[in-house]
């Protein structure tokens, strides 16, 4: 049997593309702004993480340029020998700072932090308890893990509280649960979860990818929103959205913070995140606390989408957050409708299983502070003709 048997018979990808509407890896020639450029064409963007619009803000980008230019292009070199930075320590400081927390851990990416953690984490004695529909390295790391893997129903609290029961009550328990669920846009039951890990004695991990800089008074994420920051034993966070940047961070007590440090292989096999993005994550942070307009008025426009989008009579699921998903059910009817928006020029993601289940395929739409009415009123009138033509509303 030839292990390039599967690659030679891989078809989905080739079907789409000679059906002349494959959505995947197309090229942006601009920044990820409201408006971005693409096959020389301009398109209304509402398929970036790019929450606060600051991934091409001046402010950011010279603080970036600024490390470019004293650290150079890299750190040739793990955390733990050659690669650590004082502008590394400074960030973990002031990131824990910000999350109140004892401290804080950067690693190069958002799915770094989840293998890492969740890998070293978890020995042959211990069971995380994932939320089925947990972000993929969530499932990886803990699959990279010795212990024992039980899922439960997407933010189903009955299900949970079986898994719980079912996991030895001896062995070390973890839920890690997404606060904002990354296609479908709603959040977890926080303080349900909290209530329901305390009662099994079970430590709780919180992904905040999406959360951070967008959710809470403060934009400390999902566990502010609720008033459970201080029931919540680790978050971890990505620079890749909110932040601006590439890299991640996970923060708790410094004891744990400490052991990860030591024992993530992600953070001490692989090399440390670079100087200019660590600047543009710090630069963004300083203007995540300096600014909170910018969440007000991303809020302002995911309240007006969410409306506009339901009164054209799309399904927009349970989102709760900046995430709206227009739910489309076929895969090939989500492929049209995604081709459809960008020949009207508006960006949208198209997303099928394994992303979400099979059945459930969506055009993932999110949301920038930076999107002004304009963009949104040009966008929708796109939505609202491709929808109908598609015979979704
Ligand atoms: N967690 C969640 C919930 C995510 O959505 C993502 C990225 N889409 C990640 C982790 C990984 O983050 P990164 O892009 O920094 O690798």
């Amino acid at each position: 049997m030839d292990v390039f048997r599967k690659a030679l018979d891989y078809q989905l990808a080739r079907t789409v593309r000679a059906a002349g509407i494959y959505p995947y890896f197309r090229e942006i020639t601009s920044a990820q702004d409201p408006v971005v450029t693409s096959d020389g064409r301009e398109l209304v963007m509402l398929g970036s993480n790019n929450y606060l619009g600051l991934t091409n803000d001046p402010e950011v980008k010279a603080a970036s340029h600024a490390a470019l230019e004293r650290y150079g292009t890299g750190c040739a070199g793990s955390r733990l020998l050659n690669g650590t930075l004082d502008i590394h320590v400074r960030l973990e400081e002031r990131l824990a700072a910000f999350m109140h927390r004892e401290a804080a851990l950067t690693f190069s990416t958002g799915f770094q932090v989840n293998l890492g953690v969740l890998s070293c984490l978890l020995d042959r004695h211990d069971t995380a308890i994932l939320d089925a529909l947990d972000h993929a390295c969530i499932v990886d790391g803990a699959r990279l893990g010795f212990g024992r893997i039980l899922k439960f129903k997407h933010n189903d609290m009955a299900s949970l509280d079986q898994k719980l029961a079912a996991a030895a009550p001896d062995s070390g328990k973890l839920v890690v649960v997404d606060g904002v669920f990354s296609m479908e846009g709603d959040l977890a039951p926080l303080p349900e979860i909290v209530r329901l890990s305390k009662q099994y004695g079970a430590r709780l991990m919180v992904d905040d990818a999406h959360g951070i800089g967008v959710l809470g008074a403060s934009g400390r994420g999902t566990a502010e929103h609720f008033g459970v920051e201080s029931d919540v034993d680790l978050v971890m966070g990505t620079f890749s959205k909110s932040l601006a940047a590439i890299g991640g961070f996970v923060a708790g007590d410094a004891p744990v913070i400490d052991f990860i440090k030591h024992h993530a292989r992600t953070e001490i096999f692989s090399a440390a995140p670079p100087p200019a993005s660590i600047a543009a994550a710090a630069k963004a942070l300083e203007i995540v606390e300096r600014e909170p307009e910018r969440r007000k008025q991303l809020w302002e426009n995911t309240a007006y989408m969410k409306r506009e989008l339901r009164a054209l009579g799309f399904d927009t699921g349970e989102s709760e957050s900046p995430v709206i998903p227009i739910v489309v059910g076929e895969d090939l009817r989500t492929f049209q409708m995604v081709h459809r928006l960008h020949e009207e020029g508006v960006f949208v993601n198209c997303v099928i299983s394994p992303a979400v289940p099979v059945g459930r395929a969506m055009v993932r739409t999110s949301y920038m502070a930076t999107h002004t009415r304009a963009h949104l009123d040009r966008a929708l009138d796109a939505l609202g003709r491709v929808g109908r033509e598609l015979g979704l509303r």
